[in-house]
């Protein structure tokens, strides 16, 4: 969401032509106009019935300079600079970092990479203090407030900064679906953000930005204890080589549907657009490989918030990928479940819901759940049906619109299984999203009003 995104009737353009799910990024924006854009995305979804979510993007240690001259500086290969922690306007000699403990954090030789890595310093000395000095290997013109990588140094920082704990304040006061935390370098980063979230007493998920080695090395133990995963290639491919992003973008999509946590791929994904009427054909390839590596969502970032075209971009990245979705081999993905887990039964009849939808050719797979965990574990199956979920719980609704595939409802009758089974029947009929004689198979938990695990499962016709 950005300044192209606040016009009420371009969100709703944006709204039919697929879009699932809103991210509001605290590093830009004051909370006045995100007030206005919350209040749009909730009116819509009562105006159209739809369930898209919100997720609030927290902007974590992201270091940037501050402003420079005329709003541009030229950096000439070869010459030397200053990075001062002392507030000033930036010139070719000397530029401001909003980082107090850089001089400490840094040593010479490390990198300074600004603007997405565009600009290269090599850090020549420090005084520990407040000044580093840099040679320029790879100048350019530098604008004002622009991000600074240091992919070879150990910063100081905490994961949230006063200003995170600030926008994680507002995001749990407004209700957010989701947070992203951005920087991530370790689970505890992620298990601290969760219990900030849990002593609120509220439900808010939360989303791992993978843009530091750190967090690759440690990918294993973030998914665990992680909601959600964002593949940040912007700046991941800053902080490493950038030739190692496509497979480490495979590597942790195919962890997170293992571990049936919805991943998110982001940035660039159709970067031409934010001008240009028509993505490259690269992009379309990149989008299409994004849903073949099992993307539960393809994400959009200055292409819709201050592009020209926000709504053609989602049509286009639509098209993409419905086309992707028309090919067998990225449905049926086996995730067989572990034994001797306390979700076992729940995870065995998930699993094998897929199996037989794959086997009968079902028209859906219907569940009723109140945590949301049937609709992580069939959706991490890919099913080729389509996923609906019945639930009394309305912040899931929402909350679902990232998981891959899974279509939500709002139902509060939990009768007798048997009634709840024909009820249900019935209004998937009425909304044409199921005709006579379609396979459909409902998965529940028995008896209905114990509200328990998902154990038991149906096949039959719809009649
Ligand atoms: C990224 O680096 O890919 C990314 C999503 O970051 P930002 O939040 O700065 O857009």
């Amino acid at each position: 969401m950005g300044p192209a995104t606040a016009d009420i009737k371009v969100l709703e353009e944006m709204f039919l032509a697929g879009l699932d799910i809103c991210r509001i990024n605290f590093s830009h924006g004051d909370y006045e106009a995100v007030i206005k854009t919350i209040e749009n995305i909730r009116t819509l979804n009562k105006k159209m019935n739809r369930f898209v979510g919100i997720l609030g993007d927290l902007q974590g240690p992201k270091l940037r300079i501050g402003m420079v001259k005329n709003n541009a500086v030229e950096l000439i290969n070869g010459n030397e600079i200053t990075i001062t922690t002392k507030e000033c306007e930036g010139d070719e000699h000397v530029i401001y970092i909003t980082y107090p403990d850089f001089p400490k954090d840094v040593k010479a030789g490390e990198l300074v990479l600004i603007d997405d890595g565009k600009i290269h310093l090599r850090v020549t000395s420090t005084n520990k203090k407040d000044e580093v000095r840099a040679s320029i290997i790879s100048g350019g013109t530098l604008s004002s407030k622009k991000g600074v990588n240091l992919p070879n140094t150990k910063i100081s920082l905490p994961c949230l900064t006063n200003k995170d704990l600030r926008d994680l304040d507002f995001a749990l006061e407004h209700d957010f679906d989701w947070v992203g935390l951005s920087f991530v370098r370790s689970v505890t980063d992620i298990v601290e953000l969760k219990e900030i979230i849990k002593r609120k007493n509220k439900k808010t998920r939360v989303v791992a930005k993978i843009e530091k080695p750190e967090a690759v090395r440690e990918i294993d133990n973030i998914i665990d204890v992680t909601d959600g995963v964002m593949v940040a290639r912007g700046d991941l491919g800053v902080e490493m080589p950038m030739e190692q992003v496509p497979m480490l973008q495979k590597m942790i999509v195919k962890k997170c549907m293992n571990a049936s946590k919805p991943v998110i791929i982001a940035t660039q994904m159709m970067e031409s657009m934010i001008t240009s009427f028509t993505p490259t054909r690269a992009e379309v390839n990149d989008v299409a490989n994004a849903v073949m590596d099992g993307a539960d969502a393809v994400m959009l970032s200055a292409e819709t918030s201050v592009g020209k075209y926000p709504v053609k971009v989602i049509e286009i990245m639509r098209k993409v990928i419905e086309q992707v979705e028309e090919v067998d081999s990225i449905y049926y993905r086996e995730n067989t479940p572990e034994t001797k887990t306390i979700t076992f039964v729940s995870d065995s009849i998930c699993y094998n819901a897929c199996t037989l939808a794959k086997q009968v050719g079902v028209t859906a797979i219907i569940s009723m759940t109140n945590s949301g965990y049937t609709a992580y574990k069939l959706a991490s199956q890919r099913p080729k049906a389509n996923v609906f979920i019945f639930t009394d719980n309305r912040s899931l609704l929402t909350a679902l619109s990232l998981v891959w595939g899974v279509r939500g409802f709002y139902y509060d009758k939990y009768e007798s299984t048997d009634n709840t089974f024909i009820d249900i029947q019935k209004f998937v009929k009425s909304q044409g999203l199921v005709k006579d004689d379609d396979l459909i198979i409902n998965i529940a938990s028995m008896p209905m009003n114990e509200r328990g695990r998902t154990n038991m499962m149906k096949l039959s016709y719809v009649i």
